[in-house]
């Protein structure tokens, strides 16, 4: 047998990235032991060369079987497992929040069937994984179970949908979407700064550390984390009010954010372009000074920048937070190809930035450089991480604490984006990259 790709959502990227808004939610009480015949052969339990969790659940087998009432999707597993239904409408779609799921089976095991016209499954966000299920008429999740043969502990999750009146259909996405809005505060927050309708572009600023994480501390008490989010406060009120863009800050006060939800936050929002905003220190090195860009690259491009990303990333751990495994869709094929256009894109917006920062900053003498930021890890948002200046310095403290300064060097940025984005849109459809 060989063994699917972990990821399933081949060529769907962009429709993904848009359920990826919809928070997973209860269809109400899971129906247990809604005993089925279930008439799947099992291949094998024992995944010869399967390479594995030792707690992840294994699916290896997906069938379907249908009547004139019902449609039922059957998946073999290792283990059991509960899941949440949600419905979303325009396409008609039901949708699987699952816990992290292997998914080894063969590509295109399930072709059109009943109410199913088409199934992807896979990795859907860090531990959890998703079945998404696009359906040939309007349908509801009648119920989602799990039973276990007890002869050899396979375990059979059983979703099993009904045809309903368009209406009723209709009824249920209304009621889930009305609960995802609900979902949470910074969602909330989210869709208040950001409209579907709306096409300008959307800029998302993300001031670094925050509450419990101070950033960089200078001599005298200056914390990095006042110092950026003084500068965003300024950009973003700059960049609303030229009119053109759509604004979203990961953080407008002196809140935690982890670095895991700066990058969902620039993925949720669907974001043109990523800002984060810091002002380290390079104790090291008190001679390094001025603004620098930095891009996202698993490959460093100097020791110092792998040293500062490297204390970059430990934000969360510093704040008492697990280090969230980031779903980066690794291995993915499309997902390398958008990655790889992605990277076109910061390398030249982090250009556009310097150029046009150096009339009004002092920059770095290499002031575009590269390394593994994790909160530049979004494969499809073009990102940067722009060093204002280092805490370090004592010159640079003076600069980015000066009003003055802060209105300069964003009415630069302010213009570095423009300039981005004429190109970029004057150049729509003529990606880097053909598919
Ligand atoms: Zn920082």
């Amino acid at each position: 047998m060989r063994p699917a790709p972990m990821t399933a959502y081949h060529g769907e990227w962009r429709g993904i990235r848009v359920m990826a808004k919809l928070r997973s939610l209860s269809l109400g009480p899971l129906l247990p032991g809604l005993v089925i015949p279930v008439l799947l052969v099992i291949a094998c339990f024992a995944l010869p060369g399967a390479a594995q969790a030792a707690d992840t659940i294994v699916a290896i087998n997906v069938g379907v079987e249908h009547d004139e009432r019902e449609t039922r999707l059957v998946f073999t597993l290792n283990g059991p497992v509960t899941g949440q239904a949600l419905h979303t409408g325009a396409p008609a779609r039901v949708i699987i929040d699952l816990p992290e799921v292997n998914f080894q089976l063969p590509a295109d095991q399930v072709q059109a069937s009943g109410l199913i016209s088409h199934l992807r499954y896979g990795l859907f966000a860090q531990d959890r994984s998703r079945v998404v299920i696009d359906l040939a008429e309007p349908a509801l999740v009648a119920s989602l179970s799990s039973r276990e043969r007890e002869a050899d502990g396979a375990h059979f999750f059983t979703i099993a949908l009904e045809p309903v009146e368009e209406t009723r259909f209709a009824d249920a996405v209304a009621r889930d979407s009305r609960a995802l809005a609900e979902a949470s505060m910074r969602d909330d927050a989210l869709a208040a700064q950001i409209s579907e309708l709306d096409e300008r572009p959307v800029i998302v600023v993300d001031p670094g550390h925050g509450g419990v994480d101070p950033g960089a501390v200078a001599a005298g008490g200056v914390l990095e984390k006042d110092i950026v989010l003084a500068f965003s406060l300024r950009l973003s009120e700059r960049l609303r009010e030229s009119g053109r863009y759509q604004v979203v800050m990961t953080r407008d006060e002196d809140v935690f954010v982890t670095l895991g939800d700066r990058v969902r936050i620039a993925r949720e929002a669907q974001a043109d372009l990523f800002i984060s905003i810091h002002a380290d220190s390079i104790s090291s090195a008190p001679q390094v000074r001025g603004l620098t860009v930095y891009t996202g690259s698993e490959q460093a491009s100097d020791a110092e920048s792998a040293r500062l990303a490297e204390r970059e990333n430990r934000a969360d751990a510093a704040a008492g937070v697990m280090q969230e495994r980031l779903d980066t869709g690794v291995g993915d094929i499309l997902m390398d190809l958008t990655r790889r256009e992605t990277r076109g894109f910061s390398h030249g917006f982090a250009r556009y930035l310097v150029d046009e920062m150096e009339s009004v900053a002092r920059l770095n003498r290499n002031p575009v450089r590269q390394a593994a930021f994790r909160v530049l890890r979004a494969p499809d948002v073009p990102s940067v991480l722009v060093e204002l200046g280092y805490l370090s310095s004592r010159r640079d403290i003076a600069l980015l604490r000066s009003e003055e300064w802060r209105g300069k060097t964003t009415r630069a940025m302010a213009e570095a984006i423009g300039t981005y984005f004429t190109v970029r849109f004057a150049n729509r459809g003529l990606a880097p990259v053909s598919p």
